[in-house]
């Protein structure tokens, strides 16, 4: 980062936004020799509201960008244990070209750590700073002003990679919008003491009801953090023309209750919640010479609410493709590599998730789902994004089959 003025930095690349999504990029970016700025509204150690759920394609992308210390004294998670309509059933993580292991670590912790990777990969760490407005020059972006209580601080990047979440202020100003007539989530978490926070099983309640009894298109989840604490939280699926309505405090509330004799969970604390953008749900992923990654670009799986192993992925595959671009527009070039990599699989996930929202077909096909081993066990491996382009079997030839197909009938595909 070299200072042109006190109050004007250029870099080559910034990005904006330092969770998982940031921070592989910065990190990726910085190892291939790239003078990168890391800027977050938010000072570090921060929270986030989310559920700390590590799949193993999250564990696959943290080995991958060689930060499996960040993973050391967590937990360690060996798959699922699902219940609903009378049935329960254990689910071992089954992806044929993945770890067999999860795990679950506060945000406030994982974040931290992965941030500090970045710094130590060579990025600057620039915090506390919120980009609040942009400078366009024909098109591409040639400032980002920052502000934090008591200074503005202009950026003049020659990329600029969009990190900031869901609600992706500066991707707004940017041009992108987000489409909630393809199916999107709200959830919400909060921690809890449990003498059972070592169980090295996430669990998640597949029948998911309010306290009057109604059947919610959605999940309830405990996933153990050890350290005698568990995060446990309730999110259901939407779309404009069935909004969720919901209050998700009460209903995380409701479903705490429901667990109580289980788990005897102490009181409640850390609530927090939010929207979460599904299924590449957006349009204007980039422009000139910016992209959006992780939940800016909505890469969270409809079928689960995932969204940490998509955030550290785009992040590095944003790094690749910026590096191999150059100077060259990115505006086309970027969807469709979000595209190529994930439209498959998110049109026919947003497709299944779509119906979920109807609670009298879940109430139907529940049951039957959950009386059955084998379709669980299939259910669970595409729900939990576990089939990989590497993966022959039937089960992944089945998926992707039925991603081309739900793709031809898309109105709106994804990232478009
Ligand atoms: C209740 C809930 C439970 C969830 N559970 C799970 C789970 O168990 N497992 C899982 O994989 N996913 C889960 N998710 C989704 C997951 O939290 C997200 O997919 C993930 O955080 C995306 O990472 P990101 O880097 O794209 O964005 P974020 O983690 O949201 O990071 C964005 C960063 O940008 C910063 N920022 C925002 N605006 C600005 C600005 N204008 N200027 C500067 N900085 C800015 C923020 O401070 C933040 O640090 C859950 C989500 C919710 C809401």
């Amino acid at each position: 980062m070299t200072t042109a003025a006190a109050d004007r930095v250029r870099t080559d690349v910034l990005v904006v936004g330092a969770g998982p999504g940031g921070a592989s990029a910065a990190t990726h970016l910085a190892r291939l020799g790239r003078d990168v700025l890391l800027a977050d509204g938010a000072v570090f150690p921060r929270d986030k509201a989310c559920g700390d759920g590590l799949t193993p394609r999250a564990v696959a992308e943290l080995q991958n960008l060689k930060l499996d210390h960040v993973l050391q004294g967590g937990p360690v998670n060996n798959g699922l244990r699902g219940y609903g309509f009378g049935q329960s059933l254990v689910l071992p993580w089954n992806g044929p070209n993945l770890p067999k292991h999860g795990s679950a670590i506060k945000r406030t912790v994982l974040d931290n750590a992965l941030r500090d990777a970045a710094l130590d990969a060579g990025a600057t760490g620039l915090d506390g700073h919120r980009a609040v407005d942009v400078e366009l020059t024909s098109g591409r972006l040639t400032g980002v002003v920052l502000r934090t209580k008591d200074r503005t601080v202009v950026v003049e990047p020659q990329h600029v990679i969009v990190a900031d979440g869901g609600k992706s202020h500066l991707g707004r100003i940017l041009g992108r919008r987000w489409h909630q007539e393809t199916v999107y989530g709200v959830a919400s978490r909060a921690y809890a003491t449990s003498p059972d926070a070592d169980d090295p099983w996430i669990t998640s309640h597949l029948e998911l009801r309010d306290e009057n009894g109604r059947m919610m298109g959605g999940y309830g989840w405990v996933f153990p953090l050890g350290d005698g604490l568990v995060n446990i939280g309730a999110g259901t699926l939407a779309t404009k023309k069935r909004p969720a309505n919901i209050n998700l405090k009460k209903l995380t509330e409701e479903y705490a209750r429901q667990r109580q004799a289980e788990w005897q969970l102490g009181e409640l604390t850390g609530y927090g919640s939010a929207p979460l953008p599904m299924g590449g749900g957006v349009s204007g992923v980039a422009g000139p010479n910016w992209m959006l990654i992780g939940d800016a670009a909505a890469c969270i799986n409809p079928l689960n609410g995932e969204g940490i192993d998509y955030a550290l992925e785009t992040g590095r595959l944003a790094a690749e493709h910026l590096v191999s671009r150059g100077s060259a527009d990115l505006t086309s070039s970027w969807a469709a590599e979000l595209y190529a990599e994930y439209g498959e699989a998110f049109s026919i996930a947003r497709r299944l998730g779509t119906l979920i929202t109807h609670e009298r077909l879940l109430a139907l096909s529940g049951p039957i789902g959950l009386r059955s081993h084998a379709i669980m066990s299939v259910a669970f491996r595409v729900m939990g994004n576990l089939v990989t382009p590497e993966d022959r079997d039937v089960v992944a030839r089945a998926w992707r089959l039925a991603g081309r197909a739900s793709l031809a009938i898309d109105r709106r595909r994804p990232f478009h």
